[in-house]
């Protein structure tokens, strides 16, 4: 398992997860992941692999739809780091961008067809 660490633009929000080494993501074309253009995680990482360091005052949550999605994202910078669902709150999946040490669009990142499904 690595440690990665990760940030939104200002650096108000701060986290830290633990994953195996990364190598695949996931981008999404559903309404709102179509607007953000965010390179995702494949996983979600439990609270005991997640750990928000700063930032919890800092973030707002948006939510459309069916209200089951807490997309989180900082009130300065405005940039998405992760989101989770109210059914496994804690559980994140975290926007590859925001972590030090990778570079997304390198990576193999899988299309999720969630303008259809969701
Ligand atoms: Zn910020």
């Amino acid at each position: 398992m690595i440690s990665y660490q990760g940030s939104c633009h200002c650096g108000a929000v701060r986290f830290r997860f633990q994953s195996e080494p990364i190598t695949d993501a996931l981008q999404c074309n559903c309404s709102i992941c179509i607007r953000k253009n965010a390179i995702m995680s494949s996983a979600y990482y439990p609270p005991q692999d997640f750990e928000l360091l700063a930032g919890q005052d800092a973030m707002a949550v948006y939510h459309f739809g069916d209200h089951d999605v807490n997309h989180h994202f900082c009130k300065t910078c405005g940039i998405y780091p992760f989101h989770d669902s109210i059914y496994e709150p804690g559980k994140y999946r975290v926007n590859l961008g925001c972590v030090e040490g990778i570079e997304p669009r390198e990576l193999n990142i899988r299309q999720y067809d969630g303008r259809t499904l969701l």
